[in-house]
């Protein structure tokens, strides 16, 4: 790595004291990676085809080792089975505390790392709305969204302040991951190290506490909201939090009593460094003042239910089916209005009418169980391999809409017709 610039090094003097030297000499060490674990599709790590390490952070999180090359490539990735995050990094949702039927706003959620923990913990119950500023990013979120198999969820593509004023205390808990100055990634990308200034830190600092002013109208009374970033910054820290609660005096720090990281002088906030092995980041718990009331989500069935689903499914999936511009999607109940919100994505794509005729989506595959599909077909190593590249594969299901498995997890589709599935994998997502 190229020598840390001077200032940053004073600064990180300042937070460590004496265990500045040890995080010097950690600077040229290898970079910690990870993965968190799926719950929607994976219940443990057994069938995963590389080694893991609990980590610390989160309670579905594991430390990989830094030779495994290609992960991305494996079938059970494809499979939304796993998403492959930085350890420290899955530090914020352990403090944001999920609860399963809560509403979550994920406000800075691209490319969704943080937010295919929350599903995993919300087990598809409440709703999860993930929102990234940045147009292009927001596509990322998306396909991540359909690879986790999530289907309470929306994603949207809006400026956090018209978002959290439209959405005035609609959530039970939000989490500003925010654009920061990436102090945290010094060893992973050590151009980083170059491009970081004085100025970038005190301008980062500026966009995150409007980021976190806007976040503050979405959180109800009583409801958490947590802060995190991948910088050591005292300024991007500890020093937006206390000009934070400063400006709104109806948020206060919460306890937090993770046993991780290194405390800070806010009882609010932990930071994680190399020495608590993560690469870096910062988060800080916060709460609405107020009664907490708890609502339940009422289900209902409305719209126009395709009979070819019939075909497909055991139980059709419950949620509002909407049909807009011959897109069927299956809606989470009790969403709120998403008018002038750019939302991309609300519940799940199910399918598109075609000439009278309805073709499902990889989307509606994704998100189901296996058990409850009336076609599956399971596939081996060399099979799901040939199928992620798109190719046929002789079937031994009755003709039809066919969910494909491996070990147990749909990783996509195709429709059988006489013993041959036809392939259904998103040509964008096929391993070249
Ligand atoms: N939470 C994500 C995850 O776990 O995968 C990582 C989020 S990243 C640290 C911060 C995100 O904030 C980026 O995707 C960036 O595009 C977005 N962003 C940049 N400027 C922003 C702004 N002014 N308001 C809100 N988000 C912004």
């Amino acid at each position: 790595m190229s020598k840390l610039p001077d200032e940053f090094s004073e600064e990180m003097k300042q937070i460590l004291g004496k265990d500045y030297t040890i995080y010097e000499q950690l600077t040229d060490k290898e970079a910690f990676r990870g993965i968190s674990l799926n719950r929607l599709k994976a219940d443990n790590t057994t069938i995963l085809p590389f080694d893991t390490e609990k980590c610390p952070f989160y309670r579905d999180g594991y430390y990989i080792s830094c030779d495994e090359k290609g992960i991305g490539n494996t079938p059970l990735h494809h499979a939304g089975a796993f998403y492959v995050q930085e350890p420290s990094a899955m530090s914020a949702v352990t403090l944001l505390d999920v609860q399963k039927n809560d509403k979550i706003l994920d406000l800075c959620a691209a490319p969704g790392g943080k937010s295919a923990q929350i599903a995993s913990c919300l087990r598809n119950t409440g709703l999860l709305w993930s929102n990234e500023v940045v147009k292009n990013r927001s596509q990322i979120l998306l396909s991540n969204f359909e690879r986790m198999g999530i289907s309470k969820g929306v994603v949207s593509s809006c400026y956090p302040d018209i978002l959290c004023r439209k959405l005035e205390g609609f959530f039970d808990r939000v989490l500003v991951d925010a654009p920061c100055s990436g102090e945290g990634m010094f060893r992973k990308n050590p151009d980083a190290v170059k491009e970081w200034s004085r100025e970038h830190v005190l301008s980062c600092a500026e966009r995150q506490l409007s980021i976190l002013n806007s976040a503050a109208h979405a959180v109800k009374s009583g409801g958490t909201l947590v802060y995190s970033t991948c910088t050591f910054s005292y300024e991007e820290n500890e020093g937006v939090i206390k000009r934070f609660l400063a400006e709104n005096p109806d948020f206060e720090m919460c306890d937090v009593s993770e046993h991780f990281g290194r405390k800070t002088e806010l009882p609010c906030a932990v930071r994680i460094t190399p020495i608590e092995k993560g690469e870096g980041h910062f988060a800080a718990k916060l709460h609405k003042k107020g009664e907490s009331i708890s609502e339940t989500f009422h289900k209902n069935i409305k719209g126009d239910i395709p009979k070819e689903l019939e075909d497909i499914f055991f139980e059709i999936p419950k949620g509002n089916y909407i049909t807009m511009n011959d897109r069927l999607y299956i809606m989470p109940e009790n969403i709120p209005d998403i008018k002038g919100l750019g939302v991309i994505r609300a519940g799940i794509l199910a399918g598109e009418f075609i000439k009278n005729r309805f073709e499902p989506s990889h989307a509606l595959f994704m998100s189901a169980k296996a058990e409850n599909l009336k076609r599956v077909l399971s596939l081996d190593d060399k099979q799901i391999k040939e199928f992620l590249h798109g190719m046929e594969t002789d079937s031994n299901c009755s003709n039809g809409y066919t969910a494909v498995t491996y070990q147990g997890i749909i990783t996509g589709f195709g429709k059988t017709s006489n013993g041959r599935l036809k392939n259904k994998y998103p040509k964008g997502l096929r391993i070249k």
